[in-house]
Formats: C-alpha cells, sequence, structure tokens
C-alpha cells in the first residue's frame, strides 16, 4: 500500500524539493458527498460520483507528492471529508508527509472517537462551518435539521482534543443580520480564528446569486460591525472577513495569483489552479493519476496558462496593481466577458465594472427567489425545504 509509485519516482526527479515556486497549500477535495444542500456551496454544479473518486493509496500517493514537492498545508475538504471511511489513513500519509493538516468540515457526520483518534494521528486544525446561529434559519439554509447542535459538540470535542479551531460563516443575504451573534458564538466555541466569509458567486452561489445578494447598506453594517468586534475581542479571537466582490472597488488577488500559491485536487484527481477553475471551459487539467504532481504544479497548460502577469490585456498590463491582485478572478472574467484574460469585472476600472454592480443593486433588493439547493441535478425545491437523500450519494 505505502510503495513508491512510478508516478512518485518521476516527480521527484521532475522538481527540486527546495523549489522556491512550490505552492504552500493544497486542498484536497476527498469526495463530493455531503449530507448539507448549501445553496452556495463551492463545489462544481456537476458533482463528482462517488465511484469515480481516488482511492485510499491514490490519496496517499497525493500526500507523499506533495510533500516531496514543498507544500506546507494541506486542506481535507469536500463535500464532507468526514464521509470517506479512510479519512484515518489518508490524513496519516499527510502526517507522515510532513503536512499541516487543516480539516474543512460541516461537523454532522462525525462523533467523539473518530475526532479524538484523528487528533492522535496528528490533526492540527479543524475549520467548522456554520450556516447561522439561529438553528432554524440554519437548517433551511442547508436543509438539514439540527446541525447547529452538532457543531457546538464537535468544537467542545475539538478543543478537548487540544487542536486549532477556526468558525467559517459564509454570509450573505439570508444570514447577514446575524454577524455579531456568530461572532460571539465563535468566542463561546474556543475557536481562535472565525471567518466572516461573504459569498463568492461561482457555481452554486451563482446560481443561487439572487436569494443570496445583500444590499449594499447591509453589507456595509456587517462590515462596520467586524471592526467593532476586532476592537472589541482583540487578543481573543481573530476576525477575517472576505468581501463580496460586488461591493468592492478593487478585486481580491484571487487564489493569491493563478498558480501561484495554491493547488486543488478534485475527487477524481484532476488537478487544479483554484476550485472552480474548471468552468473555464477550454482549458484541459492533468490528472494525479496520469502524471507527477510537481511535473502538473510546475509544467501543466492549465497552471501556466495564467500564471504571472505576460497574459493580461489593458487596463490590467500596465496598471499598478497588477502585482497586487493579478487581475483578479480568471474564472469571474470568463463567466462574466467570455474571455478569461479581460480584465475582473469586479475591478473598477474594467468597463464592465458599472453594468455589473448594477446587478447586485437591482438583485439585492428583488424578492429573493426559492433556493436552488446543492444536490445531483441541482433540483429546485422551496426555501423551506427539509433534508432529502440526495441521489447518487
Ligand atoms: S458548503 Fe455546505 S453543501 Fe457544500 S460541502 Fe460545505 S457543508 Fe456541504
Ligand atoms: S486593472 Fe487589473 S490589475 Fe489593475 S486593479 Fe483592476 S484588476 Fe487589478
Amino acid at each position: 500500500m505505502n510503495e513508491v509509485t512510478p508516478v512518485e519516482q518521476s516527480a521527484v526527479a521532475a522538481v527540486d524539493p527546495s523549489c522556491a515556486r512550490a505552492p504552500v497549500g493544497m486542498l484536497c477535495e476527498l469526495t463530493h458527498r455531503c449530507p448539507l444542500q448549501c445553496p452556495y456551496c463551492s463545489n462544481p454544479t456537476d458533482l463528482e460520483r462517488v465511484a469515480t473518486e481516488l482511492t485510499t493509496e491514490e490519496w496517499q500517493s497525493v500526500m507523499r507528492q506533495a510533500g516531496e514537492l514543498g507544500i506546507l498545508q494541506v486542506h481535507l475538504s469536500g463535500g464532507e471529508p468526514t464521509v470517506r471511511k479512510d479519512l484515518e489513513e489518508i490524513l496519516e500519509a499527510a502526517v507522515k508527509a510532513g503536512l499541516y493538516t487543516n480539516l474543512i468540515t460541516a461537523g454532522v457526520t462525525i462523533n467523539r472517537e473518530r475526532l479524538m483518534k484523528l487528533a492522535e494521528i496528528g490533526l492540527d486544525h479543524v475549520q467548522l462551518s456554520i450556516q447561522d446561529v439561529d438553528s432554524e434559519n440554519a437548517d433551511r439554509i442547508s436543509a438539514y435539521k439540527g446541525g447547529l447542535a452538532k457543531k457546538i459538540e464537535v468544537s467542545q470535542w475539538t478543543k478537548e482534543a487540544g487542536m486549532a479551531l477556526t468558525i467559517n460563516a459564509p454570509i450573505h443575504r439570508q444570514n447577514i443580520h446575524n454577524v455579531p451573534r456568530m461572532i460571539e458564538f465563535a468566542i463561546e466555541c474556543g475557536a481562535g480564528r472565525i471567518e466572516i466569509a461573504h459569498v463568492q458567486y461561482y457555481a452554486w452561489a451563482l446560481l443561487n446569486r439572487g436569494s443570496l445578494m445583500p444590499t449594499r447598506e447591509s453589507f456595509m453594517t456587517a462590515a462596520k460591525q467586524v471592526e467593532e468586534a476586532r476592537e472589541k475581542y482583540k487578543g481573543i479571537i481573530v476576525i477575517d472577513m472576505v468581501v463580496p466582490d460586488y461591493y468592492a472597488k478593487f478585486p481580491k488577488p484571487c487564489m493569491g495569483g493563478w498558480a501561484k500559491q495554491i493547488l486543488n485536487v478534485t475527487p477524481q484527481g484532476r488537478v487544479l489552479p483554484c476550485h472552480a477553475a474548471e468552468s473555464i471551459t477550454h482549458l484541459t487539467f492533468d490528472n494525479v493519476k496520469d502524471r507527477p504532481l510537481a511535473d502538473i504544479w510546475l509544467n501543466g497548460d492549465a497552471f501556466n496558462k495564467y500564471r504571472g502577469t505576460e497574459w493580461m490585456k489593458e487596463p490590467c498590463r500596465t496598471c499598478p496593481r497588477k502585482e497586487i491582485d493579478f487581475g483578479g478572478c480568471r474564472c469571474q472574467a470568463f463567466a462574466l466577458t467570455g474571455d478569461a484574460t479581460n480584465t475582473d469585472p469586479a475591478c473598477s476600472l474594467s468597463p464592465m465594472h458599472d453594468e455589473w454592480a448594477k446587478v447586485a443593486e437591482v438583485e439585492s433588493h428583488s424578492t429573493p427567489p426559492d433556493f436552488i439547493y446543492r444536490r445531483v441535478g441541482g433540483a429546485k425545491v422551496t426555501v423551506g425545504g427539509a433534508k432529502e437523500p440526495v441521489p447518487g450519494e
């Protein structure tokens, strides 16, 4: 099970492990299965089926190759990573490869015994997502009953096991009024950090943009509340905030720059420069089953396509911010302009920006449509819909 495969041997040959260009982090989507159905999920709308997922040995090989490449952190994500029965074996390989390990979980499918076991193996950090602090609203958003109570237990077990804890709170129109309570919730859970992460409008969130887009006024109120809480809870909790693109002047440096800091491995083993990259339909992606991870990172077509700044057009090409935000998000530029080399319309210097920003104003003031819940086939159900079995999972 633990032999070095031919793929791994050529990976070692292909890259100097001290390579300054090694990614900092690797996001591993171990599975797209998840009992929750959040309408803003960042997984692709075309979810990958269980039968096509990488095997235990293949994931272990990915971990070893990541260590050899010089990656520092691995984020074990999904879907819900704890639905993989072999999570312990994959984690063991990551720990053995010297990676800092972070489990990104919704927390509803793990018990105390298993979490303690993961801590014993060497899990460093748990990132626990919440849908809201109002349990009824949380049930409605996730189409799953009773999730919040389970998350409180998981936070307690995480602290008991001595692991670091971050609360991840995706924010949108239907929970933004609870930002101060979410920060208090994170403190009560013993988290060292909370991420107030305004939903980014790709994949499922783009389908649900009309139900999720907050008004500019509610965004400004939440931003002020975060500032006040940072002052009030200084030294107690770190509060990070991800701003919604639609209300920003300049875009975020998406993924810290294309193929600069992070890579993403899908459940089937395709290696992407960002989790949404497959939405750029003319790109092709290599698979860890066919090519060494290091070779894909350094030489893969999709990675080199928008790496650096050479590919940029005006206004980015001569802009003083081009090494700061790298022209924003390629996927958003492609989705909204049809050309991934265009400036992200989130930028106020984009010729499309004003028209684009109007969309947010209009949608945020309209009656929110029903959620399209995240599930295979993306079936439409009412906002009050309860959990139903997810086909194909
Ligand atoms: S965002 Fe929601 S549906 Fe998507 S993986 Fe996380 S918990 Fe599951
Ligand atoms: S023009 Fe391009 S590089 Fe300049 S701020 Fe806008 S997105 Fe960034």
